[in-house]
C-alpha cells in the first residue's frame, strides 16, 4: 500500500501542471490502492469526495495565484490529512497511570494473537516501569495456561491462572483481586475468545467485564483477515465494549486495510501494531506518524525518539536538536544536519525510512544507490547560503500582499545551478522540508502528539 500511495504522490511531483485531470488521475490511483488493501469502499468514496472538496476550497481561496509548487503543496496535504483522518477516530485511548492499578482486558476471536499481545503489553509496561503481570481466563483451550506460563516466565513478568477452575469469571476476578492486593500497576487480563456458541462467548466477556471492570478492554485484531476484520469489529463491539484496537501480525503480507475499515466502523483508536511473534515486535500506533510512513514522508517521532537515544552519545547537541524539532523551530540546516546523521550511522535503509520528507524511492535499490541520493540533497543544501540554512524556507517563495506564497524566487535557479542538480530536484526537497516541518510543528504544540507520547512514558 505504501509504495504505491508513494508512487501516486511522485506522479504528482513529475506533472508538470496540476489541473483536476491531474487530481483526478491521482485520486483514482490513490483510491485503487486503498481498496486493493482492503479498506471499505464507501470510505474510499468518503475520502475520494472530501480530498476534491478540500483542494478546491483552498485553490479558490488563492492558494493557486503562484505557481505549481503550491497547488502541489495542498493536493500533498489534502492527502495526507484524509488519511490520517480514516485511522484517526480522534477518540483519546486509554492511558495507564502510576501508582494506580490499570485493568487491561483482551477480547477478539481465537487466533487472533491475544495471548502473544497480552504478554507483549505486558513487556512494554514494564520496560516503562509499571509493574506488570498477566491473569489467563481462558479455560476454553486446554494448552492456554501453559501458553500464557511459558510466555510470561520468558518475558519475566507475573503470572495468573488455573488447572483445575473452569470457571472464567471466577479466575479473572481472583487474578485480579490478588494483584491489585500486591500492587501492580498494570493487570491484563487474557480471554478465550472461543465457545461452542458464538452467544456463549459475548455472554462470557460480559460477565469478565463485569467481574474485573477493566480501565480499558482491547480487542485484538488480526489485519491478516482482510475485510471481515470489519464485522468483526463491529460485533464485539455491541456487547463487549472496546474502547481501543491493537492490529496484530502487521508484519505479514496482510494489508490492513480491513483493520482500518475496522476503525471507522467502530470509531475506536488504534493503539499498537503487532508485528511479529517476538516479545518487542510491537509498535505504538500514533495516526500521522503511521500515514506519514505510509507515505514515506518520515516518521517524526520514530526520529525523535531514535535522537533521544543518540543524546546519550552527545547530549548537547541532539537535546538543541529535539527541543527544536518539538517546537517546530528546525530549519534547513538542522534538517540537513539529521540527513548527515543518518548517513553517518548506518545501515542506511532502517534508519532513512524515519527521516520526514525523505521520498520512499530514495530508499530503492542498495544501500550504496540510496547513499548517492541522499549526497546529492546535501550538495543542494551545500550550496545554499548561511541565511538560507538558518531559514524556515521562507527565503526560496516569493509572498504575495495576502502573506501566502505566490511562487518560487530566484535563489532556487541558483541553487540547482551551484549544485549541479535541477530546479525540480531543488523545489522537491524545498517542498519535502516543509512538509517536514509543517509535521514537526503540529507535532510540538501543547497538544501534540508528541507531548502526549512523552506523557505516557
Ligand atoms: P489467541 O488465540 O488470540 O490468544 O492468539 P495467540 O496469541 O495464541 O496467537 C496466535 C498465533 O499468531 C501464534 O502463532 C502467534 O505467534 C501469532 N501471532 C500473534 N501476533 C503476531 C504478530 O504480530 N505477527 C505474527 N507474525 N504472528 C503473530
Ligand atoms: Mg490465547
Amino acid at each position: 500500500l505504501g509504495r504505491k500511495l508513494n508512487a501516486a504522490l511522485q506522479s504528482l511531483n513529475r506533472a508538470p501542471v496540476v489541473d483536476e485531470k491531474v487530481l483526478d488521475a491521482l485520486l483514482k490511483e490513490v483510491c485503487a490502492a486503498l481498496l486493493e488493501s482492503d479498506v471499505n469502499v464507501k470510505l474510499v468514496a468518503q475520502l475520494r469526495q472530501k480530498v476534491k472538496t478540500k483542494v478546491k476550497a483552498a485553490l479558490e481561496g488563492g492558494a493557486d495565484k503562484g505557481k505549481e509548487q503550491n497547488r502541489r503543496f495542498v493536493v500533498q496535504k489534502a492527502i495526507f490529512d484524509e488519511l490520517v483522518q480514516l485511522v484517526d477516530p480522534g477518540i483519546e485511548p486509554y492511558k495507564p497511570k502510576k501508582g494506580q492499578s490499570n485493568v487491561i482486558m483482551a477480547v477478539g476471536l481465537q487466533g487472533n494473537g491475544k495471548t502473544t499481545t497480552c504478554t507483549k503489553l505486558a513487556v512494554y509496561y514494564q520496560k516503562r516501569g509499571f509493574k506488570s503481570c498477566i491473569v489467563c481466563a481462558d479455560t476454553f483451550r486446554a494448552g492456554a495456561f501453559d501458553q500464557t506460563r511459558q510466555s510470561a516466565t520468558k518475558a519475566k513478568v507475573a503470572y495468573f491462572g488455573s488447572y483445575t477452575e473452569t470457571d472464567p469469571v471466577t479466575i479473572a476476578a481472583q487474578g485480579v483481586a490478588k494483584f491489585k492486593k500486591e500492587r501492580f500497576d498494570v493487570i491484563i487480563v487474557d480471554t478465550s475468545g472461543r465457545h461452542k456458541q458464538e452467544s456463549e462467548l459475548f455472554k462470557e466477556m460480559v460477565q469478565i467485564g463485569e467481574a474485573v471492570k477493566p480501565n480499558m478492554t482491547v480487542m485484538i485484531l488480526d489485519a491478516s483477515i482482510g475485510q471481515a476484520a470489519e464485522a468483526q469489529a463491529r460485533a464485539f463491539k455491541e456487547s463487549a465494549d472496546f474502547g481501543a484496537i491493537i492490529v496484530t501480525k502487521m508484519d505479514g503480507h496482510a494489508k490492513g486495510g480491513g483493520a482500518i475499515s475496522a476503525v471507522a466502523a467502530t470509531k475506536t483508536p488504534i493503539i499498537f501494531l503487532g508485528v511479529g511473534e517476538h516479545l518487542n515486535d510491537l509498535e505504538k500506533f500514533s495516526p500521522q506518524p503511521f500515514i506519514s510512513k505510509l507515505l514515506g514522508m518520515g516518521d517524526v517521532q520514530g526520529l525523535v525518539e531514535h535522537m533521544q537515544e543518540m543524546a546519550t552519545q552527545n547530549p548537547d547537541k541532539q537535546k538543541e536538536m529535539a527541543k527544536k524539532l518539538e517546537e517546530g523551530k528546525l530549519s534547513i540546516r538542522d534538517w540537513r544536519e539529521q540527513i548527515q546523521n543518518v548517513m553517518n550511522m548506518g545501515p542506511l535503509s532502517k534508519i532513512a525510512s524515519m527521516i520526514p520528507g525523505l521520498p520512499q524511492d530514495l530508499l530503492q535499490g542498495s544501500d550504496d544507490e540510496a547513499s548517492v541520493r541522499m549526497k546529492r540533497m546535501i550538495y543542494i543544501t551545500d550550496s545554499m547560503t548561511a541565511a538560507e540554512l538558518d531559514s524556515d524556507g521562507s527565503l526560496f517563495m516569493e509572498w504575495g500582499k495576502d502573506g501566502k506564497p505566490t511562487g518560487l524566487t530566484w535563489r532556487v535557479t541558483r541553487v540547482a545551478r551551484g549544485s549541479g542538480t535541477s530546479v525540480r530536484e531543488v523545489e522537491d526537497l524545498l517542498c519535502q522540508y516543509r512538509m517536514m516541518a509543517n509535521m514537526a510543528k503540529q507535532a510540538g504544540g501543547k497538544n501534540g502528539w508528541l507531548q502526549a507520547i512523552q506523557k505516557m512514558q
